[in-house]
């Protein structure tokens, strides 16, 4: 498999926050060939060990989750009402088609209906619906046939559009956030597979990131790293209308080191290092503007004693709604810097 069907893969595995099993699955799958040991712990994250001469471990952390939703209930009429698993945009929510994954594994399509345009005054007409006013509808006609078919109050659900490839080496689909970082992973812990590491290395791919950074915060204390770097899909902004000053990260740029998010002021050593890293291997970067968003990093460096955290991201259009894009470039690149820094960090964080 090839960077691109990895991504592809991941992108079109179910894994809304909380119901992660089906893309740990694949992960699974994918890294078991390039790591010494690997386990799912109590929570569900899927943790996987190459083990090293050195003392310093690395944490290499990226998130499964992805945003959702879930079913919170079941008109008599047979449409459902559902609430958000992690951030949505209001606005992008009507007129698209969900996958519901039923408790006997079972996927079934929906739509999320809206009033037809024609009953509504020119207020309703412009007005962002709140997600309370909305509803899924499966076709059903009861709530008994809502029975009928296997849907429960809990069910969770997603946008789904398949993955599918641009032209110029540009792809779109869903939840690239964070399935760009999880490919990441999986393509470094190849890229390495043959090579003696002076370093203990531990892949993190952890769950409910979307919910509050959680799966990272239990991860981190059991694997208890000397340093960590989570690695992000995140706020691409290169577009029509918005200032060069507000676009968080630019795709076609190269992977963003971030100096600062909602979660963590990365310790200007770690951002040292990075810039080296990339610059010893002359590969292209940038930074991610401050102070957009939060990510793993954020539970992870506030663990135990303190862990020397960053952050890397592949630069990614429209996250968190279901028709991201990134550059298959960057995603090389990010993934060609990660498995620069695995070789490098000892030399350039120890002692930490
Ligand atoms: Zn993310």
């Amino acid at each position: 498999m090839n960077t691109s069907e990895i991504l592809r893969t991941l992108s079109d595995s179910f894994g809304v926050a909380g119901f992660e099993t089906e893309v740990q699955e694949k992960i699974k799958e994918l890294i078991e060939p390039y790591v010494d040991d690997i386990k799912v712990d109590r929570l569900g994250n899927l943790i996987a060990r190459r083990r090293g001469k050195g003392k310093m471990r690395l944490l290499l952390d990226a998130h499964m989750d992805e945003v959702g939703f879930i079913v919170k209930y079941i008109e008599e009429s047979g449409y459902l009402r559902f609430a958000p698993l992690g951030g949505w945009d209001n606005r992008i929510i009507p007129a698209q088609r969900v996958t519901i994954l039923l408790r006997s594994g079972e996927k079934i399509c929906g739509v999320i209906g809206t009033a037809p345009p024609h009953i509504l005054d020119d207020k309703e007409r412009t007005k962002v619906i709140p997600i309370d006013e909305m509803f899924i509808d499966v076709g059903a006609t009861s709530r008994k046939e809502i029975r009928d078919i296997g849907i429960h109050i809990g069910d969770p659900l997603v946008i789904h559009y398949p993955f599918t490839e641009l032209t110029t080496g540009y792809v779109t689909g869903k939840a690239f956030d964070d399935r760009a970082g999880c490919a990441v992973l999986i393509e470094v812990a190849r890229n390495i597979a043959k090579v003696s590491l002076d370093i203990d290395l531990v892949f993190a791919f952890v769950i409910g990131e979307e919910v509050g950074l959680r799966g990272a915060r239990t991860a981190a204390y059991q694997i208890d790293p000397d340093i960590a770097l989570a690695i992000e899909g995140t706020i691409g902004a290169d577009m029509p209308g918005i200032p060069e000053a507000r676009q968080p990260v630019r795709l076609g740029k190269g992977p963003a080191i971030t100096v600062a998010d909602r979660s963590i002021i990365v310790n200007p050593r770690m951002v040292k290092a990075l810039e080296r890293v990339a610059e010893e291997a002359m590969i292209p970067y940038q930074y991610k503007l401050p102070t957009y968003g939060g990510t793993d990093a954020g539970a992870i460096h506030l663990t135990k004693a303190g862990v020397i955290s960053g952050v890397v991201s592949v630069p990614c259009r429209y996250i968190h709604s279901p028709i991201s894009i990134l550059r298959l470039n960057d995603l090389e690149h990010t993934i060609h810097f990660v498995t620069e820094f695995v070789g490098k960090c000892h030399r350039l964080l120890n002692p930490v």
